[in-house]
């Protein structure tokens, strides 16, 4: 009796403590006292080196000190983290951190835990990329893939087996669930969807600590939740991920534009052959700016003697686009491979003569932008702040954005624009159960501005106001893709009329609001 009566004065004193200890807030956000359990207390770290690191992105724009870093030997880990979290009076917040090349601290958290997704790779028992042919599914052959395995080695995985996954993005060493989070894009997704279009299965432990396995039939809310889902709801830890018979070669080829309505025309017209049945379709459509005052200009696909009148034509015009498409194909190939392209070609409007190929292994061709980054890096330019900016533009609206943006924004500014990519995609390719957004029209273009600020990144962030300001006073209906750095109502905006099934989401999976602090969408 008095043991009992001593106990709940204790337990009385030790609650109004927490109370006054708590920090005045509606949400928990910060981890204040530090006690995991035994289980779990050798896998946080709070190493200088560790620390810093998880303040960090691709980005170098944004910094957020978390407490301590999180290094998962298993899929359990993830779910004992996740719980322990919300077993706290004041949760903290938990950070899954792929490769963290976002640009704007989307996979930092302050004060909270970063959970360093990569770690799982060093502790595996087998691989956790397994390549699956067994007749059982309807898809015929898949890959198993952890959520932190890198799509660079998925692909190399896969292709031991003479396969390959269908929907890429442009950079393959990005993390699988850090894409399916956004989308995964690249020129391929006009055709096969983006990577969020091409998945049969996930595992997904949810912010409420429940491990899942979901696919369209098996607890499809929570998949069609998680993908382009922004990390909100739960964190990936296995795609199956289709896989078809790979390609061997790729014939590659550039024509030249000085008009942007032609330009366009000819780039939605070859998007209109999608179905994956047409011998006639492209692999792969995209778009890029040749501009004045890009420096240096980025020839690196024209054969030297071509160069001169590239820069020339650049010169007279100010503004040159052009148009990319690739088409796979295998070693034996080749001849049928030249006609369809030839005919895919044929009727097109680009200058005349202004037409260059490449004919490359499909390998170098995935890699391509992993060759920049390699240039790029024993330059000195890589990895310096990205002020980078990605929208989504609705095809009616795009001659407007030429005009306002590449024309009389980025072209007229005294600031190196960096890369350029402008190219179009079909709406029915992508799912709209899942998280998610786009334009409401069926062509839609992708934007991207990846700039490299070697010095000077306000001027750009500058310039990304500007041209976010300008599609407003001009009412193009923009989605940004692969935001960050919005304010709640910005983001109530941007998910417009799907906002209240994010909420709700957000509400389901994960109520205590710990995922993915830093999209900043709930905080
Ligand atoms: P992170 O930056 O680590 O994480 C991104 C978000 O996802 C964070 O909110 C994080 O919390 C969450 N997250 C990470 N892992 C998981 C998980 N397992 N489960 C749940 N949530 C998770 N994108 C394209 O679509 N197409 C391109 O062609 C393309 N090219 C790029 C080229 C370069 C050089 C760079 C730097 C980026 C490019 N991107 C492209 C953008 C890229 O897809 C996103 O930034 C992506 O988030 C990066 O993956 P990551 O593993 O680094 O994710």
């Amino acid at each position: 009796m008095l043991s009992n009566i001593v106990f709940s004065k204790v337990t009385i004193v030790l609650w109004l403590l927490s109370i006054l200890l708590t920090p005045a807030q509606s949400h928990p956000r910060r981890l204040s006292a530090f006690h995991p359990p035994k289980d779990l207390a050798p896998k946080f770290t709070r190493n200088p080196q560790a620390l810093s690191l998880a303040s960090n992105d691709f980005g170098k724009i944004v910094h957020k000190t978390p407490k301590a870093v999180f290094e998962p030997c298993s899929v359990e880990d993830i779910s004992a983290l996740i719980n322990f979290s919300n077993s706290l009076p004041t949760p903290f917040t938990i950070a899954t951190r792929g490769r963290a090349h976002s640009v704007s601290g989307q996979a930092m958290t302050q004060d909270g835990v970063v959970l360093n997704m990569t770690n799982l790779n060093a502790f595996k028992h087998g691989s956790r990329i397994k390549v699956v042919c067994d007749g059982k599914s309807s898809w015929g052959c898949y890959a198993d893939v952890g959520g932190e395995q890198l799509w660079i080695d998925v692909l190399n995985a896969t292709l031991k087996h003479g396969l390959t996954p269908l929907s890429f993005t442009d950079y393959l060493y990005l993390t699988v669930g850090g894409t399916l989070s956004n989308a995964g894009i690249n020129g391929g997704t006009f055709l096969l969807g983006p990577q969020i279009s091409n998945v049969l299965e996930l595992d997904v432990v949810t912010g409420k600590g429940k491990f899942v396995t979901c696919s369209p039939e098996k607890n499809s809310e929570v998949f069609y939740a998680v993908l382009g889902g922004l990390g909100q709801f739960g964190v990936i830890t296995r795609a199956r991920i289709p896989l078809r018979p790979s390609p061997t070669r790729v014939y590659w080829i550039h024509l030249l534009y000085n008009n942007f309505t032609t330009f366009s025309k000819d780039q939605e017209y070859l998007i209109s052959f999608n179905e994956r049945s047409d011998t006639n379709a492209a692999d792969y459509i995209e778009g890029q700016l040749l501009l004045i005052n890009q420096s240096p200009l980025d020839l690196s696909f024209y054969e030297p003697s071509d160069q001169q009148r590239i820069t020339s034509l650049v010169t007279q015009y100010g503004i040159i686009y052009v148009l990319e498409i690739a088409k796979y194909y295998d070693n034996n190939n080749e001849a049928r491979v030249e006609q369809e392209v030839a005919n895919l070609v044929k009727g097109l409007n680009f200058l005349p003569t202004f037409m260059f190929k490449k004919n490359v292994s499909y390998e170098e061709f995935l890699g391509r932008v992993h060759a920049s980054e390699l240039l790029l890096t024993s330059q000195g330019v890589w990895d310096v702040p990205h002020p980078w900016l990605n929208m989504f533009v609705p095809s009616s609206q795009i001659s407007d954005f030429n005009e306002g943006v590449f024309k009389d924004i980025i072209l007229k500014q005294n600031i190196s624009p960096g890369g350029c990519l402008v190219y179009p995609m079909n709406r029915n390719k992508w799912d709209d159960r899942m998280s998610a957004v786009t334009p409401k029209e069926d062509v839609f273009y992708s934007v991207n501005l990846f700039r490299f600020a070697v010095q000077n990144v306000e001027k750009y962030e500058v310039q990304n106001q500007k041209i976010l300001q300008f599609c407003k006073d001009a009412d193009i209906k923009i989605k940004e893709y692969l935001a960050g750095n919005k304010t709640h109502q910005e983001w109530v905006e941007h998910f417009g009329l799907k906002w209240k099934l994010f909420k709700d989401r957000k509400a389901k999976f994960d109520p205590n609001r710990i995922l993915s602090p830093g999209q900043g969408i709930f905080q």
